[in-house]
């Protein structure tokens, strides 16, 4: 199948799970379940990821070779969506050299004595690079709102301490990659849908499993207490940061091959529109390039 076929697909299936433009975004307008009528076995669907992760390791040798475009892929979602498992697949195929994953969790003393941005400033990609967030400073309106003590340790002054601060935050961050996009780096935002009643099933196995045991955390049960506030969280935030330079992909998380997928089409769909080459020589290094070649050709 020619390239443009397989894109044209790919667009086909990715489209419905990118917001670009936040107003009227409801979450409930997504089904988690969603797989677009696609269905594929174990096998096919491995296959199917297996070259998209392919393809995207050529790109990302090419984004690597150019170092002018970097690559921001953020991960945000519930516990138990599969953030792990979507990065460890579909990054797969990509140059350990050309790629970064952080993971953030709880903030440093250190951290907390700085503006809210600069624990995930310090982690941006350099050009040429591909940086994965997994979990990313959109947790300062998430877990954060959904617990206003975590705030209160945050150390601000109380007079900025106001209702507004939420908006505030997520004007903040809408500008923030406002200003990274115009540096170069392609910021793509995944929230991975996972239905209540799946990230239950999964806990379950977490707990009937041995080797998962590992993946059970207790304080990941209370915070499904929390469940409808933190989808309110996802929703303000959605509205407030989605835009065509910094889209939000809705992705549904309740079949883990189709969310690999669609993350893997995603990204490679992004990178695609760049239009990577590899760079040029000009004469100069030509010139070197000759030279070598006969400098090596007369060895002995
Ligand atoms: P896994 O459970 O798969 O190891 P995880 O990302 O859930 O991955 P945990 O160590 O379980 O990692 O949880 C990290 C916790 O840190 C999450 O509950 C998250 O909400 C919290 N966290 C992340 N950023 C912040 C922040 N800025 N302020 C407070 N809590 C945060
Ligand atoms: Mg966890």
């Amino acid at each position: 199948m020619a390239r443009r076929e397989v894109l044209d697909r790919i667009e086909k299936y990715v489209d419905p799970f990118r917001i670009t433009k936040g107003k009227g975004f409801r979450l409930n307008d997504f089904d988690p379940s969603d797989t677009c009528g696609l269905r594929l076995d174990k096998g096919e669907a491995a296959d199917l990821l297996q070259r998209g992760t392919q393809w995207l390791a050529e790109e990302q040798d090419m984004l690597y070779a150019q170092k002018r475009w970097s690559l921001l892929v953020v991960f945000q979602a519930m516990d138990a969506a599969g953030k792990d498992g979507t990065i460890k697949h579909v990054m797969s195929g990509v140059n350990p050299q050309g790629c970064q994953v952080f993971s953030f969790k709880q903030p440093s003393s250190e951290d907390l004595d700085h503006d809210f941005l600069w624990r995930y400033a310090k982690r941006l990609p350099e050009r040429g690079r591909i940086g994965i967030f997994n979990r990313s400073y959109y947790e300062e309106v998430l877990v954060v709102r959904v617990h206003e003590d975590i705030l209160k340790r945050q150390k601000l002054p109380p007079p900025l301490l106001s209702k507004r601060i939420w908006d505030e935050r997520l004007s903040d961050i809408a500008h923030f990659e406002d200003y990274l996009t115009r540096q170069g780096t392609i910021v793509l935002k995944f929230f991975l849908h996972v239905s209540r009643k799946e990230q239950k099933k999964r806990f379950m196995e977490r707990l009937d499993k041995p080797d998962k045991h590992w993946k059970f955390s207790a304080s990941d049960v209370h915070e499904r207490q929390f469940w409808g506030d933190y989808m309110h969280a996802f929703q303000e935030a959605i509205r407030a940061t989605a835009s065509k330079r910094a889209p939000w992909y809705v992705v549904p998380a309740d079949n883990k091959w189709f969310t690999r997928l669609i993350v893997a089409a995603a990204i490679v769909e992004a990178m695609e529109k760049l239009d990577l080459t590899y760079p040029t020589i000009d004469a100069k290094k030509s010139k070197e390039l000759q030279t070598a070649r006969t400098a090596l050709s007369r060895e002995k």
